[in-house]
């Protein structure tokens, strides 16, 4: 079995949910006592959020660099990242590490694919929504992205940062998202992707209109399978 390196902590909501599906998911497939390899590096999402909002992106590309190397120099085989927004930095977490990066945005695409879905809604954090280091990848896998309306952005981010990533789930913020999926299904969307790692604690399939796409558990997923392939 490889060694996965997770890169926790963004939010440690999320990272909880990461570190449940690699080892059940394991203990499933090997049986008996058997769970997952992880070496975890854990940062401290505080800094994370303030350089983000500052927009200081080197900080962040700087401290995720630095976890990554220490978990390839622990020996973990690959590196995965527990959070959609900070796949910005991917090219420059690679450049400082041998080991690969496995892309959250390619494992979903390969999973929307396969059910062959092309027109395809993405709910995420402002940066994920608007910018292309998520929206790039799955166009060049061949999906058609669909995002919301500004007002709508500005919601489904303040939704993740003042409340899901503080561990608050509302069902006054489940009923907007409800609201914006179901206008993504009247724009044509086949599906959602659940493109921000907290949204799962908000979101399941019996409450969208849409099939959902959980970028959390298909990344988990698709990690141990890296790791017993
Ligand atoms: N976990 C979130 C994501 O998947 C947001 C937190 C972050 O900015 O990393 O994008």
């Amino acid at each position: 079995m490889k060694t996965i390196g997770l890169i926790g902590g963004m939010s440690w909501e999320s990272t909880i949910t990461y570190y449940e599906i690699l080892n059940s998911q394991a203990a499933k497939k090997l049986g008996g006592f058997h769970c997952a390899k992880i070496l975890m590096y854990n940062v401290d999402f505080a800094e994370l959020e303030e350089n983000m909002s500052k927009g200081n992106w080197d900080a962040n590309a700087k401290i995720l660099s630095d976890a990554a190397l220490t978990l390839e120099k622990g020996g973990a085989d690959f590196i995965v990242i527990a959070t959609n927004t900070m796949h910005k930095l991917v090219p420059l977490i690679e450049k400082n590490i041998s080991i690969p990066v496995l892309h959250i945005a390619d494992a979903t695409a390969e999973r929307i694919k396969r059910d062959n879905f092309k027109k395809i809604g993405l709910l995420g954090t402002k940066f994920t929504m608007t910018q292309d280091f998520i929206k790039e990848r799955l166009t060049r896998a061949g999906l058609e992205v669909m995002i919301p309306d500004e007002k709508d952005i500005e919601l489904v981010n303040n939704v993740i940062f003042n409340e899901l990533c503080l561990g608050k789930v509302l069902q006054s913020s489940r009923k907007e998202y409800q609201r914006i999926i179901s206008y993504m299904k009247q724009r044509g969307a086949e599906g959602v992707i659940l493109g921000c790692t907290e949204i799962g604690m908000l979101i399941s399939e019996k409450d969208s209109a849409l099939p959902v796409y959980d970028t959390t558990v298909i990344h988990a997923q698709e990690a141990i399978s890296k790791a017993l392939a």
